[in-house]
C-alpha cells in the first residue's frame, strides 16, 4: 500500500514540475513589457501607532495584473524579476510610484517601500533614491525601507554600505520579517535599522503560543533598548492586537485593522471623507 501511494505521488510530482516550470517561463517572459504596458499598481496597507492610536504609515505593495495570467501575487513573480534583473527597473518604478503618492499624504504620514536585495546591492541605490525624493518632492524622513533579514549576511560589507548610505540620507531603514531564515540578534546591533518588523508567524502564534508570546516581548524590548521602533505585521484577531499592546510593541499592521487598498482609497481615507461609486 504505502509503495502504491508513493508511485501514485511519483507520477503526479512530474508533470506539476513541468507545469511549474512551464509557467515560469511564462511569467518571465510576460514581465517583459509589463511595465510599459501598466501592467503594475500600488497598493497600501496602513500601519497603525498604538500609542497614538493613529495612523503613522502606509506599506506600499505591488501588484501585477498580466492580460493573459490575470492577476499574479507578488511572492510568486518578484523572485522570477529577480532572477532575470527585472526588479531594478520594476523596483525603480515602486519607489517612484510610492513617493510620488504620499508626497499629497498629511505630512506625518510615511510610505514603507520594499527593496530586493537586488536593489539594495546596487550600486546606484543612493542615487535612485535621491531620484525618487527630489522628482516627487517627498522629505527623506517620510520615506521607510524594508530589507528582509535574509539579505544581509550574502554580503555583509556590501549591505553594511547601502544602509549606511541610505541613514545619510536622512531615510528610514527598516529590517521586514525578522524572525525568520537565518534571523540572528546580532542582526540588531549590526545594521543600522530604525524599524524592527517582527514577521507574521510569530504574531499568528500569540493566539495559543506562550512562547512566542515570550519571544515578542523579548524581541520588543531588546528593540527599544537599542533605540528601535517594533512593528508587528499580520494582525489578524483581536487577542493578537490586545497581547500586542501587552508587550508595548510600538506599531501594527495585520488584516484586523486595514487590508492594502487602492491609493484613491487611502486618499479619501485621509481626506475623511467616503468615496463613492459613481462619482469619478
Ligand atoms: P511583506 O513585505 O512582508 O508584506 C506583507 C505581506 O503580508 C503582504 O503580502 C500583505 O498583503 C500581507 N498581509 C498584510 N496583513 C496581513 C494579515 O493580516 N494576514 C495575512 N495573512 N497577510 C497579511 P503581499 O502583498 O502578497 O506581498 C508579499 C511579499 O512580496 C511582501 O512581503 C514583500 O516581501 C514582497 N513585495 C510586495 N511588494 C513588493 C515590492 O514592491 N518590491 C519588492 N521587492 N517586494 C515586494
Ligand atoms: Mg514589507
Ligand atoms: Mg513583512
Ligand atoms: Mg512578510
Amino acid at each position: 500500500r504505502a509503495k502504491e501511494s508513493g508511485r501514485g505521488q511519483m507520477s503526479l510530482y512530474e508533470p506539476a514540475m513541468d507545469e511549474k516550470i512551464e509557467r515560469r517561463r511564462q511569467l518571465a517572459a510576460e514581465l517583459h513589457g509589463a511595465l510599459q504596458r501598466g501592467e503594475f499598481h500600488l497598493v497600501y496597507q496602513p500601519i497603525y501607532d498604538l500609542a497614538g492610536e493613529r495612523i503613522t504609515s502606509c506599506e506600499a505593495l505591488l501588484r501585477w495584473t498580466n492580460r493573459r495570467h490575470g492577476a499574479v501575487s507578488p511572492a510568486e513573480f518578484i523572485p522570477i524579476a529577480e532572477d532575470n534583473g527585472q526588479i531594478v527597473a520594476i523596483g525603480n518604478w515602486v519607489l517612484h510610484q510610492a513617493c510620488c503618492t504620499a508626497r499629497d499624504w498629511p505630512a506625518h504620514i510615511s510610505v514603507a517601500v520594499n527593496l530586493s536585495p537586488v536593489q539594495l546591492r546596487a550600486s546606484n541605490l543612493p542615487a535612485v533614491v535621491i531620484s525618487a525624493l527630489d522628482s516627487t518632492g517627498l522629505a527623506p524622513q517620510r520615506l521607510h525601507l524594508e530589507v528582509t533579514e535574509s539579505v544581509l549576511l550574502e554580503d555583509v560589507d556590501a549591505s553594511l554600505a547601502a544602509l549606511k548610505a541610505l541613514n545619510r540620507l536622512a531615510v528610514n531603514t527598516t529590517l521586514d520579517d525578522f524572525g525568520t531564515g537565518y534571523s540572528a540578534l546580532s542582526y540588531l546591533t549590526r545594521f543600522p535599522f530604525q524599524t524592527l518588523k517582527i514577521d507574521r508567524s510569530f504574531v499568528t502564534d500569540l493566539d495559543h503560543s506562550p512562547a512566542s508570546i515570550a519571544i515578542v516581548q523579548t524581541v520588543v524590548d531588546l528593540a527599544a533598548k537599542l533605540g528601535m521602533r517594533t512593528v508587528a505585521e499580520g494582525v489578524e484577531t483581536a487577542a493578537q492586537l490586545d497581547q500586542l499592546r501587552r508587550t508595548r510593541c510600538d506599531a501594527v499592521q495585520g488584516y484586523l485593522l486595514a487590508r492594502p487598498m487602492p491609493a484613491d482609497m487611502v486618499a479619501a481615507m485621509f481626506a475623511g471623507t467616503r468615496l463613492r461609486a459613481g462619482n469619478g
